[in-house]
């Protein structure tokens, strides 16, 4: 019993001493995405349409008006093709909250027994399981939460994508990426 007592007493000066202090970047696909994708994209597009517009003999102030609108054009797009995109995501993904939250409704056991079971393939000893999936099942709205994470692998409550932050992010590494490639930009530099 004693030494139970010094064993935690220990463990607890061990947490004082080494709070976990890590942070993880975001590895779920949002932002370094669109900012490789929108710095790849405007690279591309706007080389080729300024190397074509220059191929076919087009004077400086044509090649440089391209580039521009090019650039003006191609940050729009990307802002408002993330949006939609992210906005289609986010309305899939509250059908299928939708879709779980219903089926936990109609059959309680059968989504116990299912997260019991996700439980155990994850390493749990089946009575631990059995605990762990019933004091979660006691609240309906955690319940489904717990299902979707393992189910989709995405968190309803904390990771849902979200669309304007991200789309000034990638029209803005496709505009710098853009602005490199342009002759409007070696002009400004000047
Ligand atoms: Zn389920």
């Amino acid at each position: 019993m004693r030494r139970y007592a010094r064993r935690v007493t220990d463990r607890e000066l061990d947490e004082d001493m080494n709070p976990i202090s890590h942070e993880h970047a975001d590895v779920s696909g949002g932002r370094v995405r669109a900012a490789t994708f929108g710095a790849m994209d405007g690279l591309v597009t706007n080389i080729s349409l300024v190397a074509g517009v220059g191929g076919a003999g087009a004077s400086a102030h044509t090649i440089v008006l391209s580039g521009v609108a090019g650039l003006i054009a191609g940050a729009f797009s990307m802002a408002l093709g993330e949006f939609t995109s992210v906005s289609t995501q986010n309305e899939q993904l509250d059908a299928e909250v939708a879709v779980e939250r219903n089926e936990i409704e109609k059959n309680p056991r059968g989504e116990l027994d299912e997260l019991i079971d996700m439980l155990t393939d994850m390493g749990m000893t089946e009575s631990t399981a059995t605990t762990a999936a019933n004091e979660i099942h006691a609240d309906p709205d955690g319940a489904v939460n717990v299902h979707i994470i393992h189910e989709l692998g995405v968190a309803p409550r904390t990771s849902r994508p979200r669309g304007w932050p991200r789309s000034p992010r990638s029209s803005c590494s496709r505009s710098a990426a853009s602005c490199r490639s342009s002759p409007t930009c070696s002009a400004s530099r000047r």
